[in-house]
């Protein structure tokens, strides 16, 4: 899949390939530069909804312990036109929280599709709700990623040959995700070790590698994790989510300030309280709720794989 990604990256911008997963220690990049604009790796992301009907232990976008909160297909639409001055991803991919847990999907998707920033529109889901999801929102999908853990994967796969039906009807590529194992995501204690948080920042492929860069709320984001983190610390270690952001300008330094932004070596506030890719591998779980947060109280240090800390 991410060869195809590579494929369709140079036939749209002229990009020269390049095998991202092997890159030597310092030549890790999240984006390129082509006609002027900025590009990530695969594709970038918008939340549909912040909350999901699930609780997975190790959702990295912590949809079980924050506010239920839904995206304005408005805002976005003002969001990517600006972004898209300096910023194209071949692939926008539409997660959550649940996506179809948006009210007015379809409106979110016309302004993901009037904004031109991207040229395929890939929707991720739990699949719970896949059985009631209407024509409208099939029609304007190009790729529907189904998320399959343990505890949903009967019931997938009982409905799967409707679902392969509805794609083909639809013309939609359907991507399987099957995930039997999670990295450990947060901690809400964090760390006051400094020079582990700058490791773990540094090894830290969503950011560093894949470029996993996320638009919410008129800012830009270089990871999803970061818009969530400050919602599920216990005060006083509150913050504003958006201060590890870039907000999204028409002004003429906006492309030099995006690439400064994307390749500064600085953690962000978040990463005190991330393992960005390197906790330790755990089986996916459901747990309730209300308990997720406290499933993630312990420090930093007892949820690392070392092994990870290092990109060779
Ligand atoms: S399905 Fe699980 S991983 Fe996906 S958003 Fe919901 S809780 Fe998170
Ligand atoms: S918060 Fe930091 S460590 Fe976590 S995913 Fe984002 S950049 Fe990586």
């Amino acid at each position: 899949m991410r060869s195809n990604f590579r494929d369709k990256l140079s036939t749209l911008f002229g990009i020269t390939a390049r095998p991202f997963e092997d890159k030597a220690e310092d030549r890790w990049c999240c984006f390129s530069i082509a006609d002027g604009k900025i590009a990530p790796p695969y594709s970038c992301e918008i939340n549909a909804v912040d909350h999901c009907n699930i609780a997975c232990r190790d959702c990295n976008h912590a949809s079980p312990g924050v506010a239920k909160a839904i995206s304005n297909p408005a805002i976005v639409l003002s969001d990517l036109l600006l972004l898209s001055k300096n910023y194209k991803s071949y692939v926008l991919k539409i997660v959550g929280g649940e996506p179809l847990l948006h009210p007015d999907l379809l409106a979110l998707l016309h302004a993901v599709k009037k904004s031109n920033i991207c040229e395929y529109i890939a929707l991720v889901t739990n699949g719970t709700l896949l059985q009631q999801m209407p024509d409208e929102i099939w029609a304007e999908l190009d790729e529907l990623e189904l998320s399959i853990y343990p505890e949903n994967r009967t019931k997938l796969e009982r409905n799967l040959t409707d679902i392969q039906q509805k794609a083909a009807r639809h013309g939609v590529r359907l991507v399987l995700s099957p995930y039997r194992d999670f990295r450990i995501t947060f901690s809400t204690i964090g760390t006051a070790d400094t020079a582990l948080t700058r490791l773990i920042f540094r090894n830290c492929k969503l950011a560093n590698l894949w470029g996993c860069q996320s638009i919410h709320n008129g800012y830009f984001f270089k990871c999803p994790k970061c818009i969530y983190i400050p919602q599920i610390l216990d005060d006083p270690h509150k913050y504003d989510y958006r201060l590890d952001g870039l907000k999204i300008s028409d002004s003429p330094e906006f492309l030099s300030e995006l690439m400064t932004y994307l390749s500064t070596q600085e953690p962000l506030k978040a990463c005190r309280y991330c393992l960005g890719s390197s906790g330790k591998l755990r089986p996916h779980k459901l747990v309730k709720a209300s308990e997720w947060k406290y499933t993630h109280a312990r420090p930093i240090e007892e949820l690392v794989d070392y092994k990870k800390l290092s990109r060779k």
